[in-house]
């Protein structure tokens, strides 16, 4: 595969109309090496117009079986693409390749479902007071924005793309401008597996320009948006104006707590990649650890024993564990709060700088803090980077107060062998994904998405589904 340039619209790489390009920079060297052509309003309006007219003149019509097949298509091509993908993934963002992979697996795992979720989505007869015969239709909306983050690019791409177009919806696709490669790819592999043209339109361009008229064009039906809290709101008032349907999956300050009865010895040891996979950058990073005071010290030395195994370096190289920071600006916010920490009196037990085996790109070592005050940045905030905070608790009430004090509520992990306690803090806490002795987030056949400022509406499963549809009720007189 060739590193896409343009953008793809119409089933072709098209010329964006008169806007400067995005140069993209390889975060492990910190030096540029594509440009690719950004789309300006212009070409926001003809890529909307053109899917709308693919949705009203077929795909929408189009019977399940057809859809399916095209769906199931997407999914084979993908895993073809699978490593050129993934190359590009890794160049992109310096997400390490086995990781990039992995993630090119999930995105063709999420078409697979869809496409036989086609054929299983129904609506219900319903049995009314007065008599006759009422039944709900699921439709679909028309076309739909997906706007995605630059952590997880193809991944997310996926799963808002495939489950709208399941549900009879064309698709405009806008990646972040760090990330355009693997959603452009996504485009043409789509089409090359027989999606049919302006179906999935993907116009890589600024937030503020595309992301904004897409948000505000009258033919979007409903913007489904992965990013920050901050900019997720702005979307939501933009829409708000013509009561366009949005879902919102924002950012996050996830606990994870360990019980004293746990296996916490297992705990310590798989709590490091709960928070710095993916350098950190992740919304569902466990980033405030709570544990149980009589095994706070030995859950520390293991957790840090466990730190300093991972292999921090070059993404491309197929041991590395934890490559660079996305760019050198998310690595100064990150160092920001460092700095921070460094002046309440924070102990840093690992990490805390650049590390030395690094000369070039955006590393940074994976931190461990203790006494972070619950007052403090690095406790309350989301810090998008491989950055972790561990505290010991006494009591279940108090954690849970703590623990549920934080406006987000994305996920969550806790350990215990207490089946009782897992059930009742499982209610309790205010998240929208949970894991009991685990730390698995993502479940392609599952609902995702947060609580409270972590958003709004569900990817993935049925739900997701559900959410780029139309609920219409019939009644028919006996
Ligand atoms: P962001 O600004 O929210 O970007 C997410 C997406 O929204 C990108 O495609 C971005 O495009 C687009 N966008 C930006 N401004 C927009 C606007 N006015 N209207 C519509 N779309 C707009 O996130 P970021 O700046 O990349 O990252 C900043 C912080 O967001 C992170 O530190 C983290 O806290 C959070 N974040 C959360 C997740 C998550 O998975 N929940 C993912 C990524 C980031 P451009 O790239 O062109 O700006
Ligand atoms: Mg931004």
């Amino acid at each position: 595969m060739t590193t896409p340039t343009q953008l793809f619209v119409d089933g072709r790489w098209q010329s964006a109309r008169g806007r400067s390009p995005i140069r993209l920079i390889n975060p492990a060297t910190g030096e540029g090496f594509v440009d690719v052509e950004s789309a300006g309003v212009a070409d926001v309006a003809r890529a909307v117009e053109s899917a709308h007219v693919a949705w009203e003149s077929g795909w929408r019509d189009m019977t399940p079986g057809k859809r399916t097949e095209i769906l199931y298509n997407v999914a084979r091509k993908l895993r073809e693409q699978q490593e050129s993908i993934a190359q590009l993934e890794t160049l992109q963002i310096g997400k390490p390749i086995t990781d990039a992979r992995d993630e090119v697996g999930l995105g063709a795992r999420v078409f697979e479902y869809y496409a036989g979720a086609v054929t299983q989505f129904c609506g219900q007869t319903i049995p009314v007071a007065r008599g006759g015969f009422d039944f709900t239709l699921r439709e679909s909306m028309g076309v739909v924005a997906a706007v995605v983050p630059w952590n997880f690019p193809f991944p997310i791409a996926c799963w808002k793309a495939a489950p709208a177009l399941a549900a009879g919806n064309c698709v405009v696709l806008k990646p972040a401008s760090l990330s355009p490669l693997t959603a452009l790819a996504l485009g043409e592999t789509a089409h090359a597996a027989g999606l049919p043209p302006g179906v999935l339109q993907v116009l890589p361009g600024s937030g503020a320009v595309v992301g904004d008229a897409l948000v505000t064009h009258p033919l979007i039906r409903k913007v489904s948006f992965t990013g920050s809290t901050a900019v997720g709101r702005r979307v939501m008032e933009l829409a708000a104006r013509d009561l366009k349907r949005v879902s919102l999956e924002l950012g996050g300050k996830s606990p994870n707590i360990i019980f004293a009865d746990a296996d916490w010895q297992k705990a310590a040891e798989t709590s490091p990649m709960s928070v710095f996979a993916n350098t950190g950058q992740d919304c569902c990073a466990r980033s405030r650890v709570y544990v149980e005071r009589s095994v706070f010290e030995p859950f520390v030395d293991r957790f840090v024993a466990a730190t300093h195994k991972l292999v921090v370096g070059d993404p491309a190289r197929e041991e590395t564990q934890l490559g660079p920071l996305v760019s050198a600006a998310q690595r100064a916010v990150v160092e920001d709060f460092l700095a921070d920490a460094r002046a309440r009196g924070s102990r840093f037990v690992c990490g805390g700088g650049r590390p030395k085996t690094e000369s070039r790109g955006f590393f940074l070592e994976p931190t461990v803090l203790l006494g972070v005050g619950s007052g403090d940045r690095c406790w309350q905030e989301e810090i998008f980077g491989p950055v972790v905070a561990i505290t010991p608790f006494d009591d279940e009430a108090t954690l849970l107060r703590d623990v549920n004090a934080s406006p987000y509520g994305l996920s969550g992990s806790l350990w215990t062998n207490d089946l009782r306690r897992a059930l009742r803090v499982s209610r309790a806490v205010q998240a929208g994904v949970l894991s009991v002795n685990s730390h698995s987030s993502v479940h392609v056949e599952a609902p995702f998405g947060g609580f409270k400022t972590s958003g709004l509406g569900r990817d993935l499963g049925m739900a997701a589904m559900e959410g780029y549809t139309e609920l219409k009720n019939v009644y028919v007189a006996e």
